[in-house]
């Protein structure tokens, strides 16, 4: 009975994996739009080159976000403006086109293989991805001086 509940508690003090998910989203997502944000806070579209402030702009996925292998990769994810990432359905043609100018030739095929095989991060690896992104984002806000 004891043990049963102590079970229980760890289970209802943990975060589930889909609210670690969404936090490490969220870090991700901030990094991958502060990175390439000039110091008074705006970023290019990937894809159109539209430029907008980056809280305007979105992370957008070359390989969709339902793919975990490649949901937080720093080279799938690129600064994209509302229009293309949603509405231009990620533009994705240009996108691979354009990962491979940025990375080298090969990168966009080397990504939709990647985003085809199995990971399975474990509870301490979201947390560890978490604060790392977490981290980084906010030397990035106080380096460029952006909020
Ligand atoms: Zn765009």
């Amino acid at each position: 009975m004891q043990i049963a509940l102590q079970n229980m508690g760890e289970i209802f003090m943990k975060k589930s994996i889909s609210k670690l998910k969404k936090e490490l989203d969220k870090w991700f997502s901030l990094y991958i739009r502060l990175r390439s944000a000039t110091g008074e806070g705006f970023g290019h579209c990937f894809t159109c080159g539209r430029i907008a402030h980056y809280k305007k702009l979105h992370c957008g996925h070359f390989q969709s976000r339902r793919f975990l292998a490649t949901r937080w990769n720093e080279s799938n994810c690129q600064v994209q403006c509302p229009a293309c990432n949603l509405f231009g359905q990620g533009e994705q043609y240009r996108f691979g086109l354009y990962l491979d100018d940025k990375y080298g030739e090969g990168t966009s095929r080397e990504l939709v293989i990647l985003s085809q095989t199995t990971v399975k991060k474990t509870r301490i690896e979201y947390e560890e991805d978490i604060s790392y992104y977490k981290a980084i984002v906010q030397n990035l806000k106080k380096e460029k001086g952006i909020e």
